[in-house]
């Protein structure tokens, strides 16, 4: 990690009506780090992670990105950030290759042949080149999500649940090449997921989001234990239970 700031919010606030779908929040990320985002179904996750990405307009607040703001050079950032989740399907009528080229023109990706030839062996997916994205299995899928969201060499990967609906097998392999690339190349990640074993293997740093807010954040390995639980999953259940009782000072 060189510690370059690579995302940073601040008083990040969406607001729906007299609902605070995220309220306030302050966080950054690091080259080469991966952030975990965390927190029970309503949380806050989706809306943060889609205002970062500049589909939302937040209610209050400021993300940059890069150093700048999203708000402000959108076009800029947005060549260099990019995202997977499981409800950002893959043309399911396109093959796989023509899945990477359409995303490689929108990216403006150069010498395109070369980097589809190195996303298919980089993911294993030259077998299924020529076949359509809506014929692969859940692992192959997630495989192609993963290079589509790589295909231009991203510094900010955000990624929502990218494992969802994986076999615990396939879930493994995913979270690796995710772990290889990031190692590699040193891109900052910001990861949502309800599996808090993989967060524990992946994360450098975690952060529990409920009911819009920041309630804790830390080292995903020392966290539970500095809370008196035994490991994340246990935090994870106090606070979608009693999250006044572990609330940060
Ligand atoms: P999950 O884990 O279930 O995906 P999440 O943490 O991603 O949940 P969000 O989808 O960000 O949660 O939703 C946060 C809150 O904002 C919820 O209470 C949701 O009902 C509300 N919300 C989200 N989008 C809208 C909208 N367009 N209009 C009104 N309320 C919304």
């Amino acid at each position: 990690m060189n510690n370059e700031v690579i995302l940073k919010t601040v008083g990040l606030t969406k607001q729906y009506g007299t609902i605070k779908a995220v309220d306030h929040i302050s966080f950054a990320v690091q080259s080469g780090q991966i952030v975990g985002l965390l927190g029970p179904n309503g949380a806050g996750k989706s809306t943060t992670i889609n205002m970062i990405l500049g589909i939302l307009q937040p209610t209050d607040g400021t993300v940059e990105i890069f150093g700048k703001n999203m708000v402000a050079h959108r076009s800029l950032i947005s060549r260099g950030i990019n995202f997977a989740a499981v409800y950002a399907h893959m043309p399911p009528n396109l093959t796989v290759r023509q899945n990477l080229r359409v995303f490689g023109l929108l990216y403006g990706v150069k010498k395109l042949n070369y980097r589809i030839a190195e996303l298919l062996d980089e993911f294993d997916l030259e077998k299924f080149a020529s076949s359509k994205a809506g014929i692969l299995s859940s692992g192959e899928l997630s495989r192609l999500s993963l290079a589509k969201a790589v295909i231009n060499r991203p510094r900010l990967l955000l990624l929502d649940e990218p494992t969802a609906s994986l076999d615990p097998s396939i879930s493994l392999q995913i979270r690796e090449k995710i772990k290889e690339y990031v190692d590699k190349t040193q891109t900052a990640v910001l990861w949502t997921s309800h599996n808090m074993r993989e967060i524990e293997a992946v994360c450098d740093h975690v952060l529990f989001l409920s009911h819009g807010h920041i309630l804790l954040s830390g080292d995903p390995r020392s966290l539970p234990s500095d809370h008196g639980k035994r490991d994340l999953e246990e935090l994870f259940i106090a606070v979608a239970r009693e999250p006044l009782s572990l609330k940060e000072t």
